[in-house]
């Protein structure tokens, strides 16, 4: 794939610590393969404890310094590192593509929402601002100010390899924090070639640090103890959330968790179904399935679910599986032998307690790790997949008769990351908003992240927020300041 690429620089196989770019002491590495064909594609820095705390080291002698840049000067490294990634986005779309294998169209939308972020706390760098508030006494000024947080560990998922990571070194680095990021092993090429466009963009050495390693339980609990990581940023599952946040314990150190989801999506009678369809398509299917605010249980009323189950199906039947390279794919393959597993344990659960296929069910075709797209009718609560989160291409179509059982339904999950609902009932899109217990909520629509919204969690699905104002405070304290002048 390298030769695809315009400017093949942007393909490193070295990790990126203090401003240079190392292989590991001892010289190993690991390698990256493409999920479509199972080939190897490259191969990268295993790095050591030692290297990740030079990497935290770096991030900790340039923290300072970047902190007492003016904000418009750190805005304006960010805007060149924004229009940097732009220029680049078909080239970082390829890397993306080759590691991951989403369509290339779906790699570069992901990178242009990446670097959307980056814009979009270019600008905010700007507003960080504090409040004056009315003295207690008479002598008593009160100042609060926002500060820098400091050094930041960011660990990133495979499933958005360049947006992830573009979510959190934005606005980190828009505060005057800096960053030492850890992408996920099967993924790390789309974070190098960030550095290196960060490099160019003329940040100063050591505030963005990319160290890759397959040992990420050393590269996590280093973060954790080290005194001088003041945060952590993690998306990915659950289970590590929970890992990291008892790592972090005993230096009650500061988190952002961005964990996993089991999104509900409702159609209710009186919604536009076939708009219905088209949300359940991008909620579902998107990364074939593989996102967090994947919708993971499709609740539909009992008086359309035969229209919304035959239309979703018909729909369905076109989605064209195959490379992400290849012209018109609309599915690319699963990230490796584990998540094609999951899907299949899911689906035979599901069949073997009554549902039926209407569309899909097949694996193997056109490769190994891919899912051919699959809805299921006669879905019910008893079933693995409403418990869990499928990560696949897997649609099933529970039934509902009212509004009351269905947000119930809805709710019955220690998650609360996404939520979707039809509706055109004014009254009932009001009260179902409210209801439903997760951080973020479509109404009709089935796509909701945008860097000018709050994305987040609620319950098990995490804390802290990415993007819009709120996506600045995950990264700054509050400082107070009484003043007393007589
Ligand atoms: P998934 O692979 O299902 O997205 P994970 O939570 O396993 O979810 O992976 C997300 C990120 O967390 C990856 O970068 C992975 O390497 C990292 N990770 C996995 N285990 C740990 C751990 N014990 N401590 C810190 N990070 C971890």
């Amino acid at each position: 794939f390298a030769s695809k690429l315009k400017d093949p620089t942007l393909l490193v196989e070295k990790a990126f610590v203090a401003g240079q770019w190392i292989t590991a002491r001892n010289g190993a590495t690991f390698d990256v393969i493409d999920p479509a064909t199972g080939q190897k594609i490259a191969a990268v820095p295993d790095l050591e404890v030692e290297e990740v705390n030079s990497a935290i080291t770096a991030a900790h002698r340039a923290q300072k310094p970047w902190a007492k840049l003016t904000a418009k000067d750190r805005a304006s490294s960010l805007r060149t590192f924004y229009d940097l990634i732009v220029a680049s986005a078909d080239d970082l779309a390829i890397i993306l593509t080759a590691e991951m294998g989403k369509p290339l169209q779906e790699a570069k939308t992901e990178v242009l929402y990446g670097a959307a972020y980056v814009e979009w706390f270019a600008e905010q760098a700007k507003r960080i601002d504090g409040d004056v508030i009315p003295g207690y006494q008479l002598d008593k000024h009160i100042f609060v100010v926002k500060r820098p947080v400091g050094v930041v560990g960011a660990i990133t998922p495979w499933n958005f390899p360049s947006a992830m990571l573009a979510r959190k070194l934005a606005p980190a680095l828009a505060v005057g924090c800096s960053l030492v990021a850890k992408p996920a092993a099967q993924t790390p090429l789309s974070a190098l070639a960030l550095g290196v466009l960060a490099e160019r963009a003329g940040l100063p050495s050591g505030v963005l640090n990319v160290v890759t390693s397959t040992d990420a339980a050393m590269v996590g609990s280093t973060f954790c103890t080290s005194e001088l990581v003041r945060k952590i940023s993690f998306t990915g599952s659950t289970n590590v959330g929970r890992i990291l946040m008892r790592q972090g314990a005993d230096q009650i150190k500061k988190l952002s968790l961005e964990l996993g989801g089991n999104a509900p999506f409702i159609v209710f009678d009186d919604a536009d179904i076939d708009a219905a369809v088209e949300g359940a398509v991008v909620a579902k299917f998107r990364n074939a399935g593989q996102t967090c605010v994947c919708a993971n249980r499709i609740y539909v009323q009992s008086g359309v679910y035969k229209e919304f189950s035959e239309k979703l199906s018909r729909r369905v039947s076109g989605l064209k599986v195959g490379n992400g390279f290849a012209k018109g794919t609309e599915i690319g393959p699963l990230i490796d032998g584990n998540a094609v597993k999951k899907v299949k344990e899911h689906l035979e659960n599901a069949l073997s307690l009554g549902a039926c296929v209407t569309v899909g069910g097949k694996s193997g075709e056109p490769g190994e790790q891919f899912f051919s797209p699959t809805v299921l009718v006669g879905v019910t609560s008893e079933m693995k997949l409403a418990r869990e989160e499928t990560f696949g291409p897997l649609a099933p179509l529970f039934s509902f008769d009212t509004e009351e059982e269905v947000i119930q339904m809805a709710n019955d999950t220690e998650f609360g990351l996404a939520g979707y609902f039809f509706s055109r009932d004014l009254a009932r899109i009001f009260r179902v908003a409210e209801d439903l217990e997760t951080g973020m909520v479509g109404v009709n629509t089935g796509l909701i992240s945008t860097e000018m919204a709050p994305f987040g969690g609620i319950k098990q699905s995490g804390m802290g927020r990415e993007g819009s104002k709120y996506g600045a405070d995950d990264y700054v304290n509050i400082k107070y300041v009484c003043l007393s002048v007589a």
